[in-house]
């Protein structure tokens, strides 16, 4: 008989999870409390309009790539590369940046940084070489503990160490002149969650990935066809999926998890188990683990929360691309009271998405689909959000202004997610929408294990498990979890 599997949350890493493991024969089962799989990676439908609830592009192609040729069968959608990656708008300047992967090009964005292209090459080139130094010794592989984690570490050379401690804003400073070039190179530091001057130097390697490795990429038709092109593969090897169905209790017996209890009572059973709703959350809200109590959740790093809004609108919008950055003239500031105020940011920053751009079937004819993310604290220091509205409306109104379109007049249908609904839905620990945040003491086998403490037949996949948050890094992450379940509960 083949070993069953039984996956909590059909988020990406659980369907890639899902993907390798049924490909090797084991039997697995998926249950998930929303209507529908894919987690964040979701999809609105509303008024003829359809909208990505939450990504909008990723990184490292390949890592989706091996995925499928691990399995034998083409990729089952259609990806594009972004050029350019996308355009930064900074308030009260008519110039729109736009950031190409070529260096030539760029430079004449950045015309006024004297010899950008040279300065450029130098800090993308440091940056090359701590992804490289980094990318098979601390990403892409398990870690039993601690021990064999400080010895891979070790191997990472020395020439690094210096941007553990130094952050990405500084390594900046060091490297260009011009606020512009240092403000559109650290928004990749939000990617993570967090801002340019609390993200160690070491992340600069995000700058490489974007510019020069494998530069950005989205998806034909839309994001969630990542989801629709996985979901018949698994059907086809008879992967159950049971949805409206959330995990709240367990059952165990000395180191043997024995099931988990669903909110109608429900036991579900397996041999293997694969948690991936939150990491850090798991363990301390179903499995009452003290280490996790909300007490030390609260102290642990969290990634910024959503405010997302999704907005049907009547017309074509002149002056804005498919991904767009929408940013203030007070970025230090800024970034230093987002994350722990308790108050609407009253100039906001944030991305649109206009995916009807590039994808016309995502709108009905003449209409345009805009996502807005603006990231915002947590529920930890901002657990009201009655003004909503007023933050939503404040955004629109700041957006038709500055691409001299009357968007709020056109609003066909609007939609508008707090950190509240974030939380609701997918159980992201208040509200963060990435998960825990990426420091040098939340990487690694710092971050909650992807093999659990106490059971030896439950594992972890996806954004707060090792190596961390992202659509290529959460596929890296199922990657790492079957090697683990092949090798410790092999089927058959
Ligand atoms: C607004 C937003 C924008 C983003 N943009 C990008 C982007 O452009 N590019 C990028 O690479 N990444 C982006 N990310 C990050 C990316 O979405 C995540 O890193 C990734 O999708 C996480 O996948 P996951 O495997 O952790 O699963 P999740 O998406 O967290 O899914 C987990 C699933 O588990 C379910 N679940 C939780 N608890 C239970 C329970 N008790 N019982 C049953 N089911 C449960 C949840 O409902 C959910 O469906 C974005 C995230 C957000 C929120």
């Amino acid at each position: 008989m083949p070993k069953k599997v039984l996956i909590i949350g059909s988020g990406l890493g659980s369907l890639a999870t899902a993907l390798r493991l049924s490909h090797e024969g084991y039997q697995v089962e998926i249950l998930e409390k929303h209507h529908r799989a894919g987690g964040r990676l979701n999809l609105l439908e509303k008024d003829g309009f359809t909208f990505d609830v939450g990504p909008s592009f990723f990184s490292m192609s390949y890592e989706f790539k091996e995925l499928f040729e691990s399995q034998g069968i083409p990729i089952p959608f259609t990806i594009r590369e972004l050029d350019p990656l996308y355009t930064v708008n900074m308030a009260g300047r008519d110039k729109v940046f736009h950031i190409y992967k070529d260096l030539s090009r760029l430079a004449q964005e950045f015309a006024d940084e004297k010899n950008f292209e040279e300065k450029a090459k130098r800090y993308l080139k440091s940056a090359a070489s701590i992804f490289h130094d980094t990318e098979y010794r601390i990403i892409k592989r398990n870690f039993n503990g601690m021990v064999p984690y400080l010895a891979s570490l070790a191997t990472v050379p020395m020439k690094h160490l210096p941007k553990m401690f130094r952050s990405m804003w500084t390594e900046l400073e060091r490297n260009f002149e011009t606020e512009d070039v240092k403000v559109i190179f650290s928004l990749v530091s939000f990617f993570l969650g967090a801002t340019p001057f609390d993200t160690p130097s070491v992340y600069s390697l995000l700058n490489y990935t974007e510019l020069q490795h494998d530069g950005y990429w989205n998806v034909e038709g839309g994001m969630y066809k990542i989801v629709e092109g996985i979901l018949p593969i698994l059907e086809s090897r008879g992967v159950k999926f049971h949805y409206h169905t959330e995990i709240t209790g367990y059952k165990a017996d000395g180191d043997q998890l024995k099931g988990f209890t669903d909110a109608n009572g429900k036991l579900w059973t397996a041999d293997v188990y694969v948690c991936n709703a939150d990491a850090a959350w798991f363990r301390g809200a179903i499995l009452n683990r003290s280490k996790y109590s909300e007490v030390k959740l609260d102290k642990m790093h969290w990634t910024l929360a959503p405010f997302t809004i999704y907005l049907g609108v009547k017309g074509q919008i002149p002056g804005i691309a498919h991904h767009n950055y929408f940013l203030g003239n007070n970025f230090k500031a800024y970034a230093d009271m987002i994350f722990k105020t308790s108050v609407a940011p009253e100039k906001p920053y944030y991305y649109v998405n206009v995916a009807s751009k590039s994808n016309p079937g995502c709108a009905p004819e003449g209409c345009e689909n805009l996502f807005i993310l603006c990231p915002v604290p947590d529920l930890r220091y901002k657990p009201d959000w009655s003004d909503a509205e007023k933050l939503a409306n404040d955004i629109i109104q700041d957006l038709g202004e500055r691409v001299g379109y009357d968007i709020a007049n056109n609003i066909i249908t609007r939609t508008v997610y707090t950190p509240i609904d974030w939380k609701g839905m997918f159980n992201l620990y208040k509200g963060s929408g990435l998960g825990l945040a990426h420091g040098m003491n939340q990487i690694g086998a710092l971050r909650p294990a992807n093999k659990d403490e106490k059971f030896n037949n439950l594992y972890y996949v996806g954004a707060s498990t090792h190596p961390g948050t992202g659509l290529p890094i959460v596929v890296i992450g199922s990657r790492l979890v079957t090697e683990r379940i092949r090798h410790e509960h092999a089927t058959v």
